[in-house]
């Protein structure tokens, strides 16, 4: 029995230890952050620099929408110290995931505080509620508030450092900034006419907005890429695409390109691949998210122009 106590009360004592939020560090003195996508986890690590470890959840090419948590990923949720995700409902795992990890207190959402885009298509229909876009990342000047958020978790976690992120944060901004600036200069290379864009589902949203692009449609009418387009659904897709003379439909990285390469043969127009929900390998075309809108932002232009 005094053998129970004592047990219990040492239980007790480092439950206690663990819940307390003042000192999250490792021994290697870092702090154990899990980020969920690989873009969250490139823009978590320029702001952490040398200070964080960062273990991403989900492997490269995996779509975000679609993700299912291994017990190895309930694991390193339930070790790590801050648990950042994309948010704005990207994450369809991530309640269940934290209550399995027993880690609620840690989340950090990177997009919270942007405005999302509302679905169009949705409008009056009982699912509108909670149903933003949550492509946020597709415009640069989001994923600024995203360095914002960033950098307050990191300096409340470890306040000790909280000059080195706060300078790891202005000098990536700045950066940003400037590929904001190339975006623009990009894109005004495409005639007017050609500004239209199809995509695999709805994820271009913030991007088109910013840049003066326009998604005339999607494979997957939504903003998620879970559900099948009804034949319905199809054909009006392929009426728009030859009543605008749609140039190219593009296809992200995550998802099966059968249905658009249907449709690309069905209206003669060219099919695209680019990169929506993960970055590629570290020797790939976007091994960082800097990279990534490079990348396709080149992509966009050399199909449009
Ligand atoms: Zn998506």
């Amino acid at each position: 029995m005094k053998k129970n106590i004592s047990l219990f009360l040492l239980t007790s004592i480092l439950l206690v230890s663990c819940n307390t939020n003042s000192v999250p560090v490792t021994n290697s003195g870092k702090l154990k952050v899990v980020a969920t996508t690989t873009i969250v986890a490139d823009v978590v690590s320029q702001v952490g620099g040398d200070l964080v470890d960062v273990q991403t959840l989900l492997p490269i090419g995996t779509d975000p929408h679609s993700f299912d948590p291994t017990p190895q990923d309930i694991a390193k949720v339930a070790d790590a110290d801050i648990v950042f995700a994309n948010g704005a409902g990207l994450e369809a795992f991530i309640q269940h995931l934290l209550s399995s990890a027993d880690a609620e207190g840690k989340i950090v959402e990177v997009s919270e505080g942007i405005v999302l885009l509302a679905p169009p298509e949705a409008e009056g229909k009982e699912q509108a509620q909670n149903a933003g876009d949550p492509h946020t990342w597709t415009d640069p000047n989001n994923v600024m508030l995203w360095v914002q958020n960033i950098e307050s978790a990191l300096s409340s976690a470890d306040p000790s450092n909280a000059e080195i992120y706060a300078s790891n944060a202005a000098a990536y901004d700045a950066q940003l900034k400037e590929l904001d600036v190339w975006i623009r200069e990009q894109i005004d290379q495409i005639p007017a006419e050609n500004r239209k864009i199809v995509t695999d589902h709805r994820l271009l949203g913030y991007y088109v907005e910013e840049y003066g692009l326009e998604q005339v449609g999607a494979i997957v009418p939504g903003y998620s890429s879970l559900s099948e387009p009804s034949a319905q659904e199809l054909a009006e897709i392929e009426d728009a695409i030859r009543a605008l003379d749609v140039k190219a439909i593009f296809v992200g990285n995550t998802v099966n390109p059968s249905l658009g390469e249907r449709i690309a043969e069905d209206t003669g127009t060219q099919l695209i691949s680019f990169y929506t929900g993960s970055l590629s390998a570290s020797d790939g075309d976007a091994a960082t998210y800097l990279d990534y809108l490079r990348y396709n932002t080149t992509v966009f232009v050399n199909a449009l122009k």
